[in-house]
């Protein structure tokens, strides 16, 4: 396992947690700013992360793991070949939470569900609904950044996260880096 700190250096190592000054798609703005891409274009970082989370699932005799696209992909990936078992991905179609390419979940089966980051939880938690339906049995989750603070409740048995972090958002108006003057950074475009 991980130290909390081990785990906060590689973030910050491979430049997917940064703090200054962004503006968010959202439109408000946050002195920190997460890009779980950046941190999972390193295989070795990707490695490590999961197999810390990986441990918390190593008795659940977990059966698949399934994580939504984009973000989900490579960690259910990792996850899956750190478990021993086969990785499959969700896509939206017209907007809802689908399985294809004949990815199929048997019944009864002990799933997983993977994701990169979560605020509001809105992918995982169809991830999950979609996983029910098809009368699978999920054990849990597992998600890198928890942006909730560790507040988001996901209705599953076990929830994990390697990083939890408590992302404040303001609006511009009420911005204390804005009334500082600090110029503001819009994340996604190469840095300043
Ligand atoms: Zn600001």
């Amino acid at each position: 396992m991980l130290t909390q700190n081990e785990i906060l250096e590689i973030f910050k190592e491979s430049e997917a947690l940064l703090t200054g000054h962004f503006k968010l798609t959202s439109g408000k703005h946050s002195d920190q700013y997460v890009q779980c891409a950046q941190v999972l274009q390193y295989p070795q970082y990707t490695e490590q992360l999961c197999g810390h989370m990986a441990e918390s699932f190593r008795d659940d005799g977990v059966d698949l793991v399934i994580g939504p696209a984009m973000g989900g992909v490579t960690l259910s990936y990792e996850m899956a070949r750190q478990l021993g078992t086969p990785s499959l991905f969700t896509e939206r179609v017209d907007n809802r939470m689908a399985l294809r390419r004949n990815f199929h979940i048997p019944e009864g089966a002990r799933v997983l569900v993977t994701e990169d980051v979560t605020t509001t939880g809105g992918s995982v938690l169809e991830v999950v609904d979609l996983v029910r339906q098809a009368g699978g049995e999920v054990v849990g989750t597992a998600v890198l950044v928890d942006r909730s603070g560790g507040s988001l409740d996901l209705g599953v048995p076990k929830q994990i996260s390697a990083l939890t972090l408590n992302v404040v958002a303001y609006d511009p108006q009420d911005c204390p880096m804005c009334r500082e003057g600090q110029p503001v950074v819009k994340p996604g475009s190469r840095k300043e």
